[in-house]
């Protein structure tokens, strides 16, 4: 459980997000939707730790990880991070790759995870092969399983379907969402297409410039808008 209370971040006077508030439950997935430039992925990179607030703070599970006078480093939040540049390391085979994140356990231990991860995002077969061997849509798959691995209670995702083309797409999501329901990961997911939000979300949370403007379950949001902008932007995505 993910809890984010009042969060603030400003660049050169600019206010870009603009004391955003959100809970993140397990076993759901909450999308962060809003126009390109609203401050997604500036909330994503200090929820994530790379990237310091100017105030608000953090808390996993009841712990605080983040206020402006501490701050638990990013390698230790147990947050798992998936990015659009999701880079597979190349040199690296594929299980190397799933299994970078993995700190605790044998040998033995860390490969049979590797092996029931590939396993469920249906890439055994290329257990010893490289990222160049692989596919767009393999690599993402990849990615997701190297994301899994460490079985983060908690998954940030940001637009990690766009590079993918429409067929691959649907696929790839549907798998994301199965498997981290399953392992009832509490998921955000920033997005700027009202579809994937849509298809995708328990939670939407709409933003614009740097502020939450509307939340609440996705169908609700999209057939009551608060305001004039958000039906321009509905509308518009369409
Ligand atoms: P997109 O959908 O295009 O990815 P976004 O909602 O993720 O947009 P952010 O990347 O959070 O938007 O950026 C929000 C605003 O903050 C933008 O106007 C951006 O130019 C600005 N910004 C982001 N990072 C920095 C930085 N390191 N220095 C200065 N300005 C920044
Ligand atoms: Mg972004």
């Amino acid at each position: 459980r993910l809890e984010i209370r009042n969060l603030r971040r400003a660049y050169g006077g600019r206010q870009v997000v603009d004391d955003v508030s959100l809970q993140i439950l397990p076993g759901q997935v909450t999308c962060l939707l809003g126009p390109s430039g609203c401050g997604k992925s500036t909330t994503l990179r200090m929820i994530a730790g790379v990237e310091m607030q100017d105030s608000g703070t953090i808390h996993v599970d009841g712990k605080l990880i983040c206020d402006t006078m501490f701050r638990v480093p990013p390698e230790r939040r147990e947050i798992g991070l998936m990015f659009q540049d999701f880079a597979l390391f190349p040199h690296l085979s594929v299980a190397d790759n799933v299994g970078f994140g993995l700190k605790k356990g044998t040998r033995e231990e860390k490969r049979a995870r590797i092996e029931e991860l590939l396993e469920r995002v249906d890439l055994l077969r290329y257990i010893d092969g490289y990222p160049h061997q692989l596919s767009g849509g393999e690599q993402q798959r990849v990615a997701l399983a190297r994301a899994l691995a460490p079985q983060p209670r908690i998954m940030l995702m940001d637009e990690p379907f766009s590079g993918l083309d429409n067929r691959l797409r649907d696929g790839i999501r549907d798998e994301t969402l199965s498997i981290l329901k399953e392992e009832d990961t509490a998921v955000l997911l920033v997005t700027h297409e009202p579809d994937e939000a849509m298809r995708m979300a328990d939670e939407i949370a709409l933003m614009r410039d740097g502020k939450i403007v509307q939340q609440g379950a996705p169908y609700n949001v999209y057939t009551r808008p608060v305001d004039r902008a958000s039906v321009a932007f509905f509308s518009d995505a369409n």
